[in-house]
């Protein structure tokens, strides 16, 4: 089914279009204190190598801030400072060369304050992201009004903050632990503003529940044609996220990345140890960058006709099982080879 995206303007962190029907990107953000370049540097190079298309440092301090300049120059994707209160912090950032802010006007200050990080941006015309969290924030508004209605509420003031300095490089996130308080927030903020919208659930918790949370909340917004970027946060390794994004779009048939893996859940028909055999070819696909699909079945009654459309698949049977293609059977193989078979199978696609 052709999603239909809604209509947002197009921004650039540095050579990533975000909105305006360029394709949903990855982002994730460093785990390493920002402070320590050498780490830092190396992380953002393995995120780059899972396919982290924009990067977030936080930077807490002036040390953080001087240390931009280094690591923004050895990044190999666009770099988003993270800054909060100091607009002190996010100057020096701006001139360190960093591709993007993240910032929200109301804890930087007074007016002046955010005027002249507003100018800093605009001198490099460099975009900021307002990233309203629903644990933060101001403590002006209505308790009584649902937590969606207050995120929005506290959005729009940012947005509004930054509109009455005339700039418009903007992006927009309002992320809250609680899926359907930041769906219903992300939904009704589209319908106001055409900015283009970073999407995430915030503090999603371990990897076992806190993708599950994500691809949820993501899932709902991304299929209404909601959301131009995206970030799962986990209490887990960067990389984790980025495998989490791109799954979470490639469900949803928005980006293609790397191989798909089809695999029966198993019943009483399975004739071998499918979750063994499902998580061999599973660990076995990482690291291939071919946009395939494989599939690993547990019986030969149901598996092939269940995977038709595999690039790859096998049915397996007691002793031997089917190698097919596209849902035709091309070969039989024996227990003992099933993995070795397979792979060699998609080298040779
Ligand atoms: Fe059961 Fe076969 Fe379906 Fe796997 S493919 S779930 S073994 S019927």
């Amino acid at each position: 089914m052709m999603q239909i995206r809604k209509s947002t303007r197009q921004i650039h962190i540095g050579n990533v279009a975000v909105g305006g029907g360029a394709p949903v990107s990855v982002q994730s953000m460093t785990k390493t204190d920002t402070r320590d370049i050498k780490s830092t540097v190396a992380q953002i190079k393995e995120l780059t190598k899972a396919g982290c298309e924009i990067i977030r440092l936080g930077v807490p301090d002036a040390e953080a801030a001087a240390a931009l300049k280094d690591i923004k120059r050895q990044s190999p994707i666009p770099v988003v400072a993270d800054i909060h209160f100091d607009y002190r912090l996010a100057i020096t950032a701006v001139e360190s060369g960093v591709d993007a802010l993240r910032i929200n006007p109301g804890n930087i200050g007074a007016p002046e304050r955010v005027k002249a990080v507003v100018e800093a941006a605009r001198s490099r015309q460099i975009p900021i992201r307002i990233g309203v969290n629903a644990g933060s924030l101001p403590r002006d508004l209505d308790p009584a009004l649902p937590l969606a209605e207050r995120m929005i509420e506290a959005a729009m003031r940012e947005v509004r903050a930054l509109e009455s300095f005339e700039f418009d490089l903007i992006k927009v996130s309002l992320k809250a632990f609680d899926v359907p308080a930041t769906v219903a927030a992300y939904r009704k903020i589209s319908r106001l503003i055409d900015y283009p919208l970073h999407l995430g659930i915030t503090e999603a918790g371990v990897p076992r529940t806190g993708v599950i949370r994500s691809a949820v909340g993501l899932g709902v917004l991304l299929t209404d044609g909601i959301g131009d970027t995206i970030r799962v946060s986990l209490s887990a390794h960067p990389r984790e996220e980025v495998f989490a994004g791109y799954e979470i779009l490639k469900s949803l048939n928005l980006r293609q990345r790397g191989p798909v893996l089809v695999s029966c859940p198993g019943c009483s028909r399975s004739e071998v140890d499918i979750t063994v055999l499902a998580e061999s070819v599973s660990q076995a696909l990482t690291g291939i960058d071919k946009t395939i699909k494989v599939a690993v079945m547990g019986c030969a009654v149901n598996g092939p006709g269940e995977a038709a459309d595999a690039d790859v698949g096998i049915a397996c049977g007691r002793g031997q099982g089917i190698l097919f293609r596209k849902g035709e059977k091309v070969g039989s193989v024996a227990e003992s080879d099933f993995l070795k078979v397979l792979l060699k199978e998609i080298q040779s696609l």
